[in-house]
């Protein structure tokens, strides 16, 4: 049996490197804590003071200060000892005694664990996380945790897997976000032994006669870094390690590989005063034995997110054995075993603000803990995951959002239905507007009514990808559904029109060439697009005339009514009904081609007209077109962007009587001191419109001048401030 531990050992170990510490607190928490346990024997048959006593000196070990080592003492006492928060409020105080009683809640939160499932691992640890205000009640569980998994196998054997399990999906995780990398390795080592007996010891076996193999040449290696060291007159020291049990067995397993194929397998350290001196161990190192390629990390430029710093390398040694070098400095070694701990340790003459400056999170998480918590998930001032809020729904159900979350994401996160109906929000029991953000520990209460609609405007304040994505969908779908209507009857108008001969509309037609023609995904999609102007029906349809081609006769192209044609010819032939093709607007002027269309005459496009590339996979539809002498005048779309001031709209016009057109419409948007203006003018031909845009660019004020209407400011497509000027 181990020697039982003395609390004058601790006393000694703890003056030892805090010589000013309150000896009189550790000695009453001490006298207190086993005069409380009195009596009590752990399943070893020990006494159960040994516990408190052992923890205590994990704590001494991680070079804590005396009232984490007095909270140490004193833990279990809240749950185990007939002491009440009275009388050790009244002995040490209230931190003393709300650090215990934090603890305390903590055995209460794993009561909960153990009936859930082990896919709740996360959200336990953050949970954890989010419900502890000082870091050192973290440090003593973890203290606490390691003893009992030091003495777990006196427990029976379901009990013994149980408290194993957690220890690997609650404790050891945490250790490991703390940057504890020497507790987290007992941690995992101690629970995989429980849980995986007959694994472990085989892989522990094996490991050892690799080792016993290698160990002429670990020798021989650590020497000769040794001698690098000498030689180039750096200080520092080496060290050899093997990776820890676990971690192999989990590296072996998630890669499906065997213990030679393990790079990390061997490793040495190299410890040395300065980062300066890190780089040149690395450039030394890799001189003498050549590096695997891809395997050289530098945490010390991007250290890991739990602080960790070090130089890793893989190199190959003599006979091609693998083997891995970490070069850290002295700083980055206690960091990387103590993580969080070796920031709050005390250390004699160091001033601890300077100290924690290097971890501006860290501080922020000792800050405040003088408050005495109330509800113990109120006043959250520890935030290991600066990123994240923790919301509860009014059941205490937890809501983990990122930051700056607000009820319209927390509402979206329960359930997209709850999102898309919620109308206002309690949040601890406050009305509060929608676009509030929330704190960790807000208790969120959303109200909803089945007549709400999710709104443009949230998406100016949501900050989730789901509930941004919710409103979008839902949006997109009630806004293009009026759009979609017409773009299918419109369709279904020119289907007839083309002689489709449909019974019932564009059901009976293969729509599929004329999707994947225009790179659309569902039908809907497609009709929305004709329904917003954005594809004409016939140029949809003109994909199906291909399947069923019927012979294009000029027989096919009707005479046109007079007067509503335009001045072309076609083939010398002046009496075609022609019409001027919406897409490119020819004018007078303009270089132009006719496309002859199914029963509506000749298109006139502009020669450069984008659209009517598309349409040349019919090359013998084409024919040769020319203005004809015939005067005309003929409507031409623009738009204007200006600066918004007074008499703007009425410069802009006067310009456009100035070059002898006339104003058909009219639509007029402002924004943010900014204009936009869609205009449709008469003119005769182009020399007439290129005189009009002219004239209207260089009205003072005018920024921009562009063919065709924009969509800008989209008010403009829904003309709110029509004007008919000049007609
Ligand atoms: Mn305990």
């Amino acid at each position: 049996m181990e020697t039982l531990p003395r609390f004058d050992d601790i006393l000694e170990q703890v003056q030892a490197y805090m010589p000013s510490c309150d000896e009189d607190l550790l000695r009453r928490a001490y006298i207190f804590s086993a005069m409380a346990h009195q009596g009590q024997v752990r399943a070893n048959g020990e006494p159960y003071l040994v516990h408190p006593l052992e923890v205590a000196r994990i704590l001494a070990d991680m070079r804590l200060d005396e009232v984490a080592i007095a909270v140490g003492l004193l833990h279990d006492l809240l749950e185990d000892t007939y002491v009440t928060e009275e009388s050790l409020a009244e002995q040490f105080g209230e931190q003393i005694t709300g650090l215990v009683k934090a603890l305390t809640k903590i055995s209460s939160l794993e009561q909960s664990y153990a009936a859930r499932q082990a896919a709740q691992a996360e959200s336990f640890r953050r949970m954890l996380l989010a419900s502890i205000e000082d870091i050192r009640v973290l440090l003593v569980k973890l203290a606490d945790r390691l003893h009992n998994m030091r003495t777990l196998h006196f427990l029976e054997p379901n009990k013994r897997r149980r408290i194993a399990q957690e220890t690997l999906e609650i404790y050891a995780p945490l250790a490991h976000r703390l940057g504890m990398g020497k507790i987290k390795a007992e941690l995992e080592d101690l629970a995989f032994s429980h849980l995986y007996p007959e694994e472990a010891q085989k892989l522990s076996q094996e490991m050892a006669a690799r080792r016993e193999k290698a160990a002429a040449a670990i020798d021989a290696i650590r020497a000769e870094l040794a001698a690098l060291l000498a030689e180039y007159s750096i200080e520092g020291e080496v060290r050899f390690r093997i990776k820890h049990l676990y971690s192999i067995w989990r590296k072996l397993n998630a890669q499906g590989i065997s213990l030679d194929q393990l790079f990390d397998f061997l490793a040495f350290r190299v410890i040395v005063g300065s980062v300066a001196h890190c780089y040149a161990v690395l450039g030394l190192v890799h001189q003498r034995w050549r590096p695997v390629p891809g395997r050289i990390k530098d945490y010390i430029s991007v250290p890991k997110s739990n602080g960790y710093q070090s130089l890793h390398t893989s190199l190959l040694g003599p006979e091609g054995l693998p083997f891995e070098v970490q070069i850290r400095t002295r700083d980055m070694d206690e960091v990387a075993e103590k993580g969080v701990a070796a920031h709050w340790l005390y250390k004699e003459g160091r001033d601890p603000g300077a100290d924690h400056h290097r971890l501006a999170w860290l501080r922020s998480l000792v800050e405040g803990q003088q408050e005495s918590p109330r509800e113990f998930l109120d006043s959250l001032k520890l935030n290991l995951y600066p990123e994240e809020v923790y919301c509860f729904t009014p059941r205490g159900e937890l809501v983990r959002l990122p930051r700056g979350a607000t009820p319209v994401d927390f509402a979206y996160a329960i359930h997209t239905e709850v999102g898309h109906t919620c109308v206002g929000a309690r949040v601890n029991g406050r009305l509060v507007p929608l676009r509030t953000v929330l704190k960790t520990g807000d208790i969120v209460e959303i109200q909803t009514s089945p007549n709400q609609v999710p709104r443009r405007g949230w998406l100016d304040f949501v900050v989730t990808a789901r509930a941004r994505s919710k409103i979008r969908a839902f949006l997109n779908k009630a806004e293009k559904e009026p759009a979609r209507q017409l773009g299918r009857k419109l369709l279904e108008r020119e289907a007839r029109r083309m002689g489709f001969g449909l019974k019932q509309g564009l059901d009976g037609l293969n729509l599929k060439e004329a999707l994947a023609q225009h790179g659309f995904a569902r039908e809907e999609d497609l009709f929305a697009a004709v329904g917003f102007g954005k594809l004409a029906p016939r140029e949809v349809l003109a994909a199906l005339v291909r399947e069923r081609p019927e012979p294009i006769l000029p027989s096919k192209v009707r005479p046109l009514p007079a007067g509503d044609s335009l001045a072309v010819e076609v083939r010398g032939d002046r009496d075609l009904l022609t019409f001027r093709a919406r897409c490119c607007q020819p004018l007078p002027g303009d270089p132009i081609v006719g496309y002859i269309t199914r029963g509506r005459g000749v298109a006139i496009h502009r020669r450069t007209c984008p659209n009517l590339r598309r349409l040349s996979l019919t090359p013998e539809r084409k024919v040769e077109v020319h203005w004809s002498l015939t005067a005309g005048s003929y409507p031409m779309p623009f738009h204007v962007f200006f600066e918004d001031r007074p008499g703007m709209l009425a410069a802009i016009s006067q310009a456009i009587t100035n070059a002898g057109s006339n104003i058909r419409s009219c639509h007029l948007a402002t924004e943010d001191r900014c204009g936009v203006v869609n205009l449709e003018v008469d003119v005769s031909g182009r020399e007439q419109l290129d005189q009009v845009l002219s004239l209207v660019r260089r009205v003072p004020g005018v920024t921009r001048v562009g063919y065709g209407f924009t969509q800008a400011f989209r008010q403009v497509l829904r003309p709110r401030t029509t004007q008919a000027a000049g007609s």
